[in-house]
């Protein structure tokens, strides 16, 4: 009876700290539940719903990158060998004037809108072939004709680009060139790019269409000149350069309107990177030149010397950094693509 007067005593006197102490007592126990628990009591019936959609959606889009994973990740390749099985070597080529682009399609049944992927390895490198273009139409008969086996036995993944000047305006190889690769990347990220005259056709496939780690020149002697080898300067006709390479020198200059030197200009470019030219062996790089005389539009510039001496200053502004163009079509037609462009006046 002593003990619980005394209690009694002591609960009155500390009456204003029990409840406080109880309240203390009430949240540290609901502090021990499982933090799920509370979460899923504090959060409205809305944010909940709002979770649930998420948590659809996540497992939509788990599943949809699992499919397309599938896709991208077919059975892994293994790399094509180093030197293809497919090569033939030296080839007598004959051009049939009875031949019509329609023929040439039916023969490349493989070929998707001028590109190409070995079926059974993985290719060493992609590589966008770059024509500049304009009312040249037979010789790009021959030239597909020719070059889509060619590639393919060099089992390369490549995409034909055809860049069609339009107008009549003077003709400007280097700057449709520019043109070719800045529209070529839009498609695909590719490793090398040969910049390729429609009227060289190689007649031989040990000529490899590949990149190397310098600039390549690869066409050293032509029929047309009884394959009397180029000096050791030009660098015109069929050239391979990386992606890279071509970037580091700010590709050609745009300013090379009509016949002559934009090459030699790229040329002074590569050697101010101080990058060396490399070639094929010489009896490999040899060209078939189909006959033509001197296009309409295509007039001998007669700037191209004192253009040439100001690549020095030039290089830099005048380029990959400053060419300016309006594509007016892009069609992808089954053995290329037919990329039409506006590229000014000189
Ligand atoms: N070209 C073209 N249409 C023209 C002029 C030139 O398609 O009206 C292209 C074509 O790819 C050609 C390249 O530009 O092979 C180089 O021009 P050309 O053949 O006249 O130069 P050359 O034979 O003197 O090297
Ligand atoms: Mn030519």
């Amino acid at each position: 009876m002593g003990f619980c007067l005394s209690a009694c005593k002591i609960l009155w006197r500390t009456k204003y700290c029990v409840l406080p102490v109880l309240s203390l007592l009430v949240l540290a126990w609901i502090a021990t539940f499982p933090g799920e628990t509370v979460r899923s009591v504090l959060v409205s019936s809305a944010t909940t719903q709002t979770l649930v959609k998420g948590d659809g959606l996540g497992d939509k889009l788990h599943s949809t990158t699992g499919a397309r994973d599938d896709l991208n990740n077919p059975p892994q390749k293994v790399d094509c060998p180093k030197v293809s099985p497919l090569l033939q070597g030296a080839k007598n080529l004959s051009f049939d004037s009875s031949l019509t682009l329609n023929d040439v399609v039916t023969e490349n049944e493989k070929v998707r809108e001028g590109e190409y992927e070995p079926p059974d390895c993985a290719a060493r490198q992609s590589v966008a072939i770059l024509i500049p273009f304009r009312k040249r139409e037979r010789h790009l008969v021959y030239f597909l004709h020719h070059l889509h086996p060619f590639l393919q036995r060099q089992q390369l993944h490549y995409a034909i680009y055809v860049i069609n000047q339009a107008g009549n305006v003077t003709f400007n190889r280097a700057k449709l060139l520019n043109v070719g690769y800045l529209e070529a990347l839009k498609d695909y990220s590719w490793d090398c790019f040969i910049l390729h005259d429609v009227d060289l056709i190689p007649e031989n496939d040990h000529n490899l269409y590949v990149c190397e780690d310098q600039p390549k020149h690869l066409m050293l002697a032509r029929n047309s000149s009884r394959y009397k080898l180029m000096s050791p300067g030009n660098f015109g006709g069929v050239t391979a350069l990386t992606r890279e390479q071509f970037f580091q020198v700010n590709g050609f200059s745009n300013s090379y309107w009509g016949w002559g030197c934009e090459d030699d200009e790229l040329y002074v470019r590569v050697k101010l990177q101080k990058m060396t030219i490399v070639r094929p062996p010489e009896d490999v790089a040899r060209y078939t030149m189909l006959f033509h005389t001197r296009d309409k539009g295509n007039e001998i510039n007669e700037d191209r010397g004192k253009l040439l001496r100001q690549t020095p200053q030039i290089w830099r502004k005048d380029g990959l950094n400053s060419c300016s163009y309006k594509t007016l079509s892009i069609d992808r037609l089954p053995l290329y693509v037919n990329v039409t462009v506006d590229i000014g006046k000189p």
